[in-house]
């Protein structure tokens, strides 16, 4: 039995909580964040390696994750149906993975929140985190710490985030808001709007309190659109009192002229019923699209673990999946080798390529929004190109190769 430090109480750092602590080891998860963590992120995608690392977590056997849909719709702006597309999936949120990986957490892991890891020092015994509660040892320590993960800018200082020149304008409307017209033509659908290098997509989730019966459920929207560095980016990260915050604007400081212009470009180039679900989402926040490509993943007794080692753009809906296929390789690879450097290494090479070809396949997809404002004219995207591609289980045969029909039967 090993002791083992996570660093990062997200979804990543999660999972690899589970399975290791399932495997036997002792393990302790230190999370910055204090309090709780509910507000964050929002629709997450389900996958079938997703449903695998869950299972290996202990997720019983029928427990549902989220609303199932049949398939996707892609409207104009003038509420025309540009295409549509069988494609049944399960769409779940953060909220609810989250409080599903904490409750199947084995007794004896002990979960800190509140605690930050400041730098890691290690030699052939052993790992010493220096964190906010004092340092912590431990025979290894995985580093699940996210996009800004502390490990890798110690270790890896190279390796910075690059932003995308796009933002993710996100937000959640309750289903109980909308009007009639609008819940029938997309509210159970992964809805698509294509205005010229910009993108909006979007699908159900559960509504507060985790309720996914017909009219408790919510409608998680994702809208892309361009905004150069430095100037209009700073601009969108700046509050309305000035405050500038170049990690990440807290949702609650959006700068209220900046949603309501956004409000504004809706209404003009978006169909109507996308239109009114921004106009009556309670809070919508905004995320700057980055990437982030590691070279290592392992160095001694110290792993990168999902987003602290790849971020992949969220067209391929995959973040987490990815993570909890690396906390899976992981266990896997402590399992064969001990918890030893030797297991890290071998985790580097199960994992190095995955995650380059899922941040590559992401910065593919997102070329479309790149196009914009930079001179050239706005990447072709049709709207059957786009739903085959977006948010797919790379696992089941493409929607493309015509292993389903191409519309949703009446
Ligand atoms: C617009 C958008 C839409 C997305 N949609 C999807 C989707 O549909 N499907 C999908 O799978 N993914 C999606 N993602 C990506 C997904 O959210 C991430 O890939 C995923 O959350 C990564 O999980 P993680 O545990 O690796 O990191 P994170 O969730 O970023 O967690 C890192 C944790 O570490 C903590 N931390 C940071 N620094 C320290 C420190 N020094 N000490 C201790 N703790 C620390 C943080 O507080 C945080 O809790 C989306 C992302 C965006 C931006």
């Amino acid at each position: 039995m090993a002791r083992i430090l996570v660093a990062g109480g997200s979804l990543g750092g999660l999972t690899a909580a589970n399975l290791l602590a399932r495997a036997g080891h002792e393990v302790q998860v230190i999370e910055k964040a204090a309090g709780s963590m509910d507000g964050r992120g929002a629709g997450i995608v389900t996958h079938t390696a997703l449903v695998d690392a869950l299972r290996r977590c202990g997720l019983p056997e029928g427990e549902a994750l989220g609303v199932a849909i049949p398939g996707r719709i892609t409207l104009d702006v003038q509420a025309g149906v540009l295409g549509e597309m069988a494609l049944p999936q399960v769409l779940t949120s953060w909220s609810r993975l989250y409080h599903l990986l904490r409750g199947l957490l084995p007794a004896g892991v002990a979960y800190r929140q509140g605690v930050t890891l400041e730098s890691v020092a290690q030699d052939a015994q052993g790992v010493r985190a220096a964190t906010s509660a004092g340092t912590l040892e431990a025979d290894l320590l995985i580093a699940a710490d996210g996009i800004r993960s502390a490990v890798r800018q110690q270790l890896w200082p190279d390796v910075q985030p690059q932003y995308a020149g796009y933002v993710a304008w996100r937000g959640l409307t309750d289903e109980a808001v909308l009007s009639e017209g609008t819940r029938a033509l997309v509210f159970e659908r992964f809805g698509f709007c294509l205005p010229p290098a910009e993108q909006l997509i979007g699908y159900p989730v559960a509504g507060a309190g985790n309720r996914t019966e017909p009219g408790h459920r919510a409608w998680n929207f994702v809208w892309y659109r361009g905004a150069p560095a430095p100037l209009r980016l700073a601009e969108l990260l700046t509050d309305a009192d000035g405050v500038h915050y170049p990690l990440g604007i807290p949702p609650h400081r959006v700068n209220w002229r900046e949603v309501a212009h956004m409000r504004e470009a809706a209404r003009r180039l978006l169909a109507p019923a996308f239109a009114e679900i921004i106009e009556k989402c309670a809070q919508p926040f905004l995320q700057p699209i980055f990437d982030v490509v590691s070279d290592q993943l392992a160095q001694g007794r110290v792993a990168l673990l999902g987003d602290a080692a790849f971020v992949a753009r969220p067209h391929v809906g995959m973040g987490v999946t990815k993570a909890m296929q690396d906390a899976v390789a992981l266990a896997e690879a402590i399992a064969a080798h001990g918890a030893s450097p030797g297991a890290l290494a071998a985790y580097e090479a199960a994992r190095l390529g995955p995650g380059r070809e899922v941040a590559e396949r992401a910065r593919r997809l997102g070329a479309y929004m790149q196009s914009c404002g930079q001179g050239a004219s706005p990447l072709a995207r049709d709207a059957r190109t786009v739903m085959a591609e977006t948010a797919i289980d790379l696992d089941l045969p493409s929607p493309q190769a015509g292993a389903r029909p191409a519309t949703i039967p009446a």
